[in-house]
């Protein structure tokens, strides 16, 4: 694996490495009713108690037989309706049969009526060929008793809800959710619904993280704003030492007065890592009082990169989400890019009949280009591209959740 960069400059895959190292996976596991599941991750096995589907089912509207006696018209003996339970087959006969409902016993296939003629009241002719076992959903087809139906580690989304729920899961033992302290730094920031005074600009991390991390199934605690003043960070940290994380963005860029780091260093441990990543760069990773702290760069879209790159993976691994790498796919680029970058860039882009088109202003400091765009553009250091070559493209819907 690539480690290093050049200039100093640890790679992304090895600073996710330490990340994801110390990123020991929470413990305590709950039950929670199905209803209030989503977002939620795995603890153990999902196991179907049942087969599924239980009984051999219909998957036509129509009629059941033995495919053998379909050659002659047949009387109808029974009407078999969904949630029903039938007599068996009497032989010599055809039920009445509609989606879903049981397949009677001695049946061997379903006939669909769009393939049928009823020539009086009762009796039923078969127009076309019958083949053993047509139309029927067999018992255990999808899954048998005691199968596995979802590994430890899945996060559960509207998918997974609806398979637990096909087993008659009414609860899940899920892990508890990372409880996450979100801190912002800077005496720039103002919050949105105030004026703004000389100097100032709104704090939009919070927001744009706040959400995230919500989406991403934390319970936020929201810690508010630092003030670029050693004493108050010191104190602030001592009372989010309950997290299971204090996540903080700004204040970690060379040449700040960086307090974070200050008080990270009095009490605890930090690793300041200059990242080869762009937007990004500066990452402060350590422990305060035994509590982890990422601190983000403060720029929001070098938080936002940071934070979908390397922190939403290790929160993941927290989490215990099995998977926690995005998923990304090549896709043609819709630009030039002549100049090999020391950094691996993550470019904002949206795919326009299936080309990545970046945003016209990439600056760190521009948020704008992030809500217009659909994912990244993984430019990797070193590399060059001439438009129609493929990078990387990795959806924000990847990201998001
Ligand atoms: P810093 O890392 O504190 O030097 O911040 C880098 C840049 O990001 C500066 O322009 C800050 O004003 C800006 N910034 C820091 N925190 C935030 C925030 N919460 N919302 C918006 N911009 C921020
Ligand atoms: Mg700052």
């Amino acid at each position: 694996m690539s480690c290093c960069a050049g200039d100093g400059l640890i790679s992304v895959e090895q600073a996710l490495e330490r990340l994801l190292d110390q990123a020991q996976p929470l413990r305590e596991i709950e039950s929670v009713p199905l209803a209030s599941a989503r977002g939620r991750v795995l603890a153990k096995p999902l196991m179907t108690g049942i087969d599924l589907p239980p009984w051999p089912n219909s998957a036509m509207d129509g009629y059941a037989i033995r495919y053998a006696e379909a050659g002659a018209p047949l009387p109808v003996s029974q009407k078999i309706f969904a949630g029903t339970a039938p007599e068996p087959l009497q032989p010599g006969t055809c039920a009445r049969i509609f989606t879903g409902a049981p397949v009677p016993a001695g049946a061997d296939a379903v006939e669909m009526q769009e393939n049928t003629e009823l020539l009086d009241e009762q009796r039923v002719r078969f127009l076309q060929p019958i083949t053993p076992g047509q139309h029927i959903r067999p018992q255990g087809g999808e899954a048998r008793c005691g199968d596995t139906m979802l590994p430890a580690g899945t996060v559960i989304g509207p998918f997974e809800l609806g398979l637990a729920a096909s087993t008659g899961a009414g609860n899940l033992e899920v892990i508890r959710r990372p409880r996450v302290a979100l801190l912002s730094t800077g005496d720039e920031l103002v919050e949105p619904g105030h004026a703004l005074g000389a100097g100032q600009i709104y704090n939009s991390n919070r927001y744009l993280l706040a959400a995230w991390l919500e989406r991403l199934g934390c319970e936020v605690i929201d810690a508010g704003v630092l003030r670029d003043d050693l004493e108050a960070v010191k104190q602030r940290l001592c009372s989010l030492t309950g997290a299971d994380l204090i996540l903080s963005t700004g204040g970690v860029s060379v040449g700040e007065a960086d307090f974070l780091g200050q008080a990270l260093r009095a009490a605890g441990d930090i690793a300041l890592w200059k990242l080869a990543i762009k937007p990004g760069k500066p990452l402060t990773f350590g422990h305060y009082e035994g509590t982890p702290v990422i601190g983000l760069p403060g720029n929001p879209a070098s938080t936002l990169v940071t934070f979908g790159m390397l922190a939403r993976p290790y929160l993941l691994r927290r989490m215990g989400v099995a998977e926690v790498a995005p998923l990304g796919f090549d896709v043609p680029v819709g630009f030039d890019w002549p100049k090999p970058g020391t950094r691996r860039e993550y470019l904002r882009a949206r795919l326009e009949n299936g080309v990545a088109v970046p945003y016209a202003n990439q600056s760190s400091s521009v948020l704008r280009g992030a809500a217009w765009a659909h994912g990244l553009v993984e430019i990797r250091e070193g590399s060059t591209l001439r438009e129609r070559d493929t990078a990387t493209f990795i959806p924000f819907s990847e990201l998001l959740g």
